[in-house]
């Protein structure tokens, strides 16, 4: 789908926007360390988002790719899961792609393929996973990219945690300071990370995304997460309540299928997807609701 009929489709026709998911491959870390999830195809994820009762979501590769198992494997990062997710999101209704990114190699090659799918009015927007690409957020700084986002008014996801300094979510806020117009969502709440969620309001063009609620959930009570006292850990309803409270114009629905699930070494410690996600989301008041999965979503993609 182009996004000009993405966007006649979806004004006025509120529905559920999954703001965060991944298909169209393999991911090579877990396939290769018999960890999961280790592959999804996009018609499967569309599949699991149709019976959950959701209408459209925003999907990319999987973190990993060959370009960083052996750069001779593919001509630019991302190459082959970028054309498997763009040819299968074809014939796929409700899929909006996202291009990954990798800042610092063949960035000219990954332009001219992005400027290629631009000029066929299927380009939606980037999504940068820092730790996966070894490089840092603030590495965008001087990379093609932020020109191209500005000059065009696309909007990127960026991979945010608390376990990596590469992926700092205030990184996130250094690069809005610096560029007022790009639309970015920080992935994962940025990890409750308190600075972060106590500065994000003063940036207009930052959102973030939940995803995924239950295992950032599971996570925190786990002592895996650092609890953030001004956030609510008695259920994952309750957590995203109290997030949405704090910033009901800034959060996007989003459920990172198929990286809903906690896997410990050899064991499953919680089992979700998005019908499970899509209960918790419901149980929102309707307008929190509505401005989590509908009204912020088409801001963050469309920018209006
Ligand atoms: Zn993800």
């Amino acid at each position: 789908m182009k996004k000009d009929e993405l966007r006649e489709e979806l004004i006025g026709i509120p529905c559920i926007i999954d703001c965060h998911t991944h298909s169209g491959g393999l991911d090579l870390h877990n396939f290769l360390n018999q960890s999961y999830p280790s592959a999804q195809n996009l018609p499967d994820l569309a599949l699991k988002e149709k019976l959950a009762g959701v209408g459209y979501f925003i999907t990319f590769a999987m973190p990993s790719t060959f370009y960083s198992l052996d750069a001779s494997l593919e001509s630019f990062p991302y190459e082959k899961a970028n054309k498997c997710l763009l040819f299968e999101s074809s014939f796929t209704k409700g899929a909006i792609p996202f291009l990954s990114i990798w800042p610092g190699e063949e960035e000219q090659k990954q332009l001219s393929f992005a400027k290629e799918v631009m000029s066929e009015g299927r380009l939606f927007g980037f999504k940068l996973h820092s730790v996966a690409t070894k490089t840092k957020i603030s590495d965008l700084e001087g990379s093609v990219f932020i020109d191209f986002l500005e000059k065009n008014n696309l909007p990127i996801i960026i991979h945010t945690d608390n376990h990596n300094e590469s992926a700092n979510p205030n990184l996130v806020l250094d690069l809005a300071e610096k560029h007022g117009k790009i639309r970015i969502s920080a992935a994962h709440v940025g990890y409750f990370d308190s600075h972060f969620l106590e500065e994000v309001g003063r940036f207009p063009n930052v959102f973030f995304d939940v995803s995924p609620l239950s295992r950032l959930f599971a996570k925190s009570t786990r002592g895996q997460i650092k609890i953030n006292p001004a956030l609510n850990y008695d259920s994952p309803s309750k957590l995203l309540e109290s997030i949405v409270g704090m910033h009901p114009d800034k959060a996007l629905w989003g459920t990172d299928e198929p990286w809903t699930s906690l896997i410990g070494k050899g064991e499953v410690i919680l089992r979700s997807d998005p019908t499970s996600e899509v209960k918790i989301l419901e149980s929102l008041p309707a307008s929190d609701k509505m401005k989590l999965s509908y009204v912020n979503p088409l801001k963050f993609i469309f920018g209006e």
